[in-house]
């Protein structure tokens, strides 16, 4: 579609205004008016000019609604009828410029921008659009009180939509984004250092137990005593660990009751593709060029990136709050078209942190450096056969001991 033609006004907007960035940056070169048609403001002729026309304006938020809308002459038709959501230009332009004004202005600008932008009077959501509005938070409401169930839709049906088909469509479109070519997929290399670490009130006890088999005691938890967390339902057991011992060791006493945690460090013997949150950038703009077409996605991984870093609840009665991000996750691990090894993200525990869930439970195959004994080798080979080779290994001379200094500063509530 092209870009709507644009009307003309002499209205103006301090730049001051826009409070997007980019939206601000792609505005500043015409910015040659000395006074502003939304405060008071203004300049005198010899010095710098403050406001943009708002022609200007219009223009950039049509080339960019044209991205996510389209005319609605485009739409589908039944019983003649368009069968799906239409917007006037008022709401799209809202939805526009929503994030990037000044509440005590955005009603005035969006109504003024809006009136310079005649044609298409109805607008209908791209196709690849309507779906990825789905956002984080119908999502979540989705996956917390109606279903689980992600079912790829019935073909031929006239029928809506349910909910485990909706769920369906919006994370195939999403999955379409976790690759190399987005920058969001990185390539952990055999040979990399990761680093796990566990907790118990005896931290002594549990440096000796960990010695005795590293690899099995410091590994997943087995199966049975998975506890829930923010990407794993209670049950499924994953590789948590960081890319630096420490942040492995914040992150176990953060979320636990006790002081002293004990890490080792685990070798990864084959290439890992992980997709990384750290990558993705906080708050999109949706005026940001670069993020183009994936902005929406990319909105949503923002929001499940703070999902995934809120800290988990120590009373253990709050699951449900954590059933989207497992969703999510499982998808991630199950449903992407080229296998994902794990996730990372940033530690809020540690400055400069790095989190990672890896995909892989306690039957993975992995062992320690120590020569094993006859019996071990015997029980490695009934377990995963004699060619096996294993995707972790841990130095057992790496084990040690962490203990926490916990800081408490209090404030008083805001009421
Ligand atoms: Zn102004």
């Amino acid at each position: 579609m092209e870009f709507p033609p644009i009307g003309w006004t002499n209205k103006s907007v301090c730049l001051d205004h826009i409070e997007d960035e980019y939206l601000r940056a792609r505005l500043a070169p015409d910015v040659a008016e000395h006074v502003c048609s939304f405060c008071p403001r203004t300049s005198t002729n010899g010095a710098a000019a403050i406001a943009v026309n708002l022609e200007h304006l219009a223009a950039v938020v049509a080339e960019v609604a044209v991205r996510f809308y389209e005319d609605a002459v485009n739409a589908p038709f039944m019983d003649g009828e368009i069968s799906v959501q239409d917007f006037d230009t008022l709401e799209v332009v809202y939805n526009m410029l929503d994030d990037s004004l000044p509440a005590s202005l955005l009603d005035s600008i969006v109504k003024s921008v809006a009136e310079l932008i005649h044609e298409p009077q109805i607008w209908i959501r791209l196709d690849n659009v309507s779906y990825v509005e789905f956002g984080w938070s119908s999502f979540a409401d989705t996956v917390k009180h109606t279903s689980r169930l992600v079912l790829a839709p019935r073909s031929g049906h006239a029928q809506e939509p349910t909910p485990p088909e909706d769920l369906y469509t919006f994370l195939t479109a999403l999955s379409g984004i976790v690759n190399e070519t987005t920058g969001l997929v990185q390539v952990l290399e055999a040979g990399a250092r990761i680093y796990r670490a566990r907790i118990e009130r005896d931290a002594g006890a549990l440096e000796r137990e960990v010695q005795e088999d590293p690899a099995k005691k410091l590994g997943p938890a087995p199966q049975g005593s998975a506890a829930a967390g923010r990407m794993n339902a209670q049950g499924i057991s994953l590789f948590y660990a960081a890319m630096e011992e420490e942040t492995a060791c914040a992150e176990v006493v953060a979320h636990s009751a006790y002081n002293e945690a004990v890490v080792g460090e685990f070798t990864v013997q084959q290439p890992l593709r992980i997709f990384d949150l750290t990558r993705v950038p906080v708050r999109p703009s949706i005026f940001d060029e670069s993020a183009g077409p994936i902005y929406p996605f990319i909105a949503f991984f923002d929001l499940f990136r703070d999902a995934i870093t809120q800290p988990v609840i120590l009373d253990g009665k709050h699951p449900v709050d954590y059933a989207p991000t497992q969703v999510v996750t499982e998808f991630l691990r199950w449903g992407t078209q080229a296998k994902l090894d794990g996730i990372a993200w940033e530690s809020r525990v540690v400055p400069d942190g790095k989190n990672i869930v890896l995909f892989y439970g306690p039957d993975t195959p992995m062992r320690s450096t120590k020569e094993p004994d006859k019996e071990e080798s015997e029980l490695w080979r009934l377990t995963f056969g004699a060619a096996a080779e294993p995707i972790f290994i841990i130095d057992p001379s790496s084990i040690r001991r962490y203990e926490a200094e916990r800081t408490v500063s209090v404030r008083k509530s805001r009421w």
